[in-house]
């Protein structure tokens, strides 16, 4: 026999708005296997559950090993001690209070854990991406909108409301209208989606993050100054996180991310401008995940309270 059979595998779901992602990785957060599908969103929780169990039941049957944990990470706000989802976005219907976990561990029979995506990327990047083993971080991710979550002497720091480290909805960035319904929230500049709706306001033009990300590389002034006010609002965000909590180091995650070379050159002259009143400088990072880094969290959250000696 080999010994592959009794290796411990742990299943990591990323639940997005159109898109599930599954992974199945081994002890070390290993991806053995992979598989997506369209997210039912309009159907329900369980269907979406359902969904997800489909397309991980050919990974378990094609990969040796035991299926010991596995983890969830959901788009809008949950409650990751139950494992339900309290608040979900109108693209979901029969989401906002459904127990994840419940169903989960009904269909797998082990235990099942959920978490925001957010604070699941930032599992994802601390136990096996570009801040590794780090202890004290800021994850933030550009998407649609502008997600945040803090690690804090080598642990998710949530606060009593699971809100901590959410910079995407602090005010101060302006007076622009958020998607929350607030306003001159950092999202209003650094999101996908504003970086679009900022570029068309300067010129009339619609076009997608990426497709402005392309024009700022061929020199185009508007782009560059909508890529510009973007970076300058995420080293402010940053210094202020600093100021409170004190980071070593920032990760950054998300579609948006891809343009790195245009954002990260910005952020960084920012905050040399204005460092941190601790007086270290902090470390600026991309993602070392990419796509992988919400299902590998996910998984890696399992593994962490599935440790042996973890508390139970
Ligand atoms: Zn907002």
């Amino acid at each position: 026999m080999n010994d592959a059979y009794d290796r411990r595998l742990f299943a990591g779901v990323d639940i997005g708005g159109t898109t599930t992602q599954v992974v199945l990785c081994d002890d070390d957060l290993n991806v053995l296997d992979r598989a997506e599908t369209a997210t039912p969103a309009d159907r329900g929780g369980r269907a979406m559950i359902r969904a997800a169990l489909d397309v991980l039941a050919p990974l378990l049957e094609h990969t040796p090993g035991r299926l010991t944990g596995c983890g969830v990470g959901a788009a809008g706000v949950v409650d990751s001690a139950t494992g339900r989802i309290l608040v979900a976005s109108d693209s979901f219907t029969g989401w906002a209070g459904f127990g994840v976990t419940e169903a989960l561990e009904e269909a797998l029979g082990v235990p099942a854990f959920l978490d925001n995506d957010v604070n699941a990327f930032l599992y994802g990047e601390t136990s096996g991406g570009a801040v590794r083993d780090e202890r004290d971080v800021l994850g933030i991710t550009l998407g649609t909108g502008v997600g945040g979550a803090l690690w804090s002497g080598g642990a998710l720091f949530t606060g009593p409301h699971g809100a901590a480290g959410e910079i995407g909805h602090i005010p101060g960035f302006g007076d622009l209208l958020c998607s929350c319904g607030g306003r001159g929230h950092l999202e209003t500049l650094a999101s996908g989606r504003s970086i679009g709706a900022r570029y068309a306001e300067r010129t009339g033009r619609r076009l997608t993050a990426r497709e402005v990300a392309q024009a700022a590389e061929r020199g185009d002034e508007d782009a560059l100054a909508v890529f510009r006010a973007a970076g300058d609002g995420i080293a402010r965000a940053i210094v202020m996180t600093a100021g409170v909590v004190d980071i070593t180091t920032v990760v950054v995650g998300g579609g948006v991310s891809r343009a790195w070379p245009l954002l990260s050159p910005v952020v960084l002259a920012s905050l040399a401008a204005e460092p941190p009143v601790s007086g270290h400088p902090v470390r600026l990072v991309r993602s070392g995940l990419g796509s992988d880094a919400v299902p590998v969290g996910a998984a890696a959250r399992a593994r962490r309270e599935l440790a042996v000696g973890a508390p139970a």
